[in-house]
């Protein structure tokens, strides 16, 4: 299933406290917060940094979809959930929360799909970046881990659907 344990569960946990902290320490003064979970990666990932948030947010989450089942990307980014959050999303202040930059088409789908939805600010919460030059260039505001070019699966991430509940990152077994 899998080659070695590139993060381990000690290190998972200490990356998302310096990002809630970060995050508090950045909306400590707000209470206009919104964090939208890039579905279905990112859910285990913002369970365990929602729990540590301190500041008032409401949660929504978008549903990404590219990889179907592929470990790469298609580069057809399909978004669902969209117009039913399209209102609550004027003039808030927006926080993403996604699992991985890979090639960051994703990413730029659901940043450019927010921006139409005119929020007041958007920020981004990625768990980790590949090292890899990305097709799209996207400013991550808060950063957990750069890992090396590899198809990772666990704590969230999946193959094919499967080992999300891994409490480690390990690559893929080929
Ligand atoms: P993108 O290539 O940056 O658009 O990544 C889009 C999505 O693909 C991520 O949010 C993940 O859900 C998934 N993904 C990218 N790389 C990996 C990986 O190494 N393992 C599992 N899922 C991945």
């Amino acid at each position: 299933m899998y080659d070695r344990i590139l993060v381990s569960t000690e290190q998972l946990k200490n990356t998302v406290t310096v990002l809630a902290e970060q995050i508090n320490e950045t909306y400590r003064n707000d209470d206009n917060l919104i964090a939208i979970v890039i579905l279905e990666g990112a859910k285990y990932f913002a369970q365990d940094l929602l729990s540590e948030i301190n500041v008032p947010v409401k949660l929504e989450y978008l549903k990404a979809s590219s990889y179907y089942g592929s470990t790469c990307s298609t580069g057809d980014v399909k978004l669902e959930g969209p117009d039913e959050l399209k209102a609550a999303i004027r003039g808030k202040q927006l926080l993403i929360i996604d699992d991985i930059y890979d090639t960051g088409l994703t990413l730029t789908r659901v940043l450019n799909w927010c921006k139409e939805c005119k929020a007041e600010s958007i920020k981004t919460c990625v768990l980790l970046e590949k090292e890899i030059h990305h097709q799209k260039q996207i400013n991550i505001d808060f950063l957990g881990l750069k890992i090396e070019e590899a198809f990772v699966i666990g704590y969230g991430l999946d193959f094919e659907g499967r080992y999300r509940e891994l409490p480690f990152v390990a690559v893929l077994k080929e």
